[in-house]
């Protein structure tokens, strides 16, 4: 039984290397073979590459990344098509995470409209719920309780006056305080 085992293994085992031999002297056969093959049904071709993945993940792993150095372009032609391809369900799983977390889009956005007014000031992401948080509720203009139904971000020093998007340089302010000191110096305070 044992015996029998071993002979078939090694048969196998001289049946891929003659077929491997003859793979290799006839490449560009192959190939066209391949590429034909794949044509017929991409979709074919694509289940049959994540099935050999799944198998040695680690090794195409490395095979991938040296094909991406030596094809930097034909890489992003790639990610292009593929973007294109899943659009839809790209857009609807951004939307739906987008309203899962309404207040990091919210930093996010806040970040982004700094970073559009001047490249070289300083950028931080943060929420108004930390900054609230940090500021104990309390609004630095007038002292009074903020909630999140009137709460804002002021900058110490305006965004147009070329004020940093970071923490120390913001407090939490209601949206009509805020509105009010517009882009004043905080000096208008002791005025009032
Ligand atoms: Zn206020």
């Amino acid at each position: 039984m044992h015996a029998i085992n071993l002979q078939e293994a090694l048969r196998k085992q001289r049946e891929r290397e003659r077929i491997n031999a003859w793979k290799k002297a006839n490449r560009a056969s192959v190939n066209a073979t391949q590429r034909a093959y794949r044509a017929a049904d991409p979709e074919r071709g694509r289940k049959y590459d994540r099935q050999a993945y799944g198998r040695d993940p680690e090794k195409h792993k490395a095979k991938n990344a040296g094909w991406v150095e030596r094809n930097p372009e034909r890489k992003c032609q790639l990610r292009r098509e593929s973007a294109a391809r899943h659009a839809p369900e790209n857009r609807a799983r951004a939307k739906a995470w987008q309203k899962a977390n309404p207040e990091t889009v919210k930093a996010h956005k806040a970040a982004y409209r700094a970073r559009q007014r001047s490249q070289d000031r300083l950028i931080e992401t943060f929420t108004h719920a930390e900054i609230a948080e940090r500021d104990h509720w309390t609004c630095h203009l007038c002292g009074g309780e903020v909630t999140r139904e009137d709460w804002s971000i002021d900058h110490l020093v305006p965004l147009s006056f070329g004020g940093d998007h970071t923490r120390l340089n913001v407090k939490i302010a209601h949206t009509v305080c805020n509105a009010r000191r517009g882009n004043r110096d905080l000096s208008y305070l002791a005025a009032a």
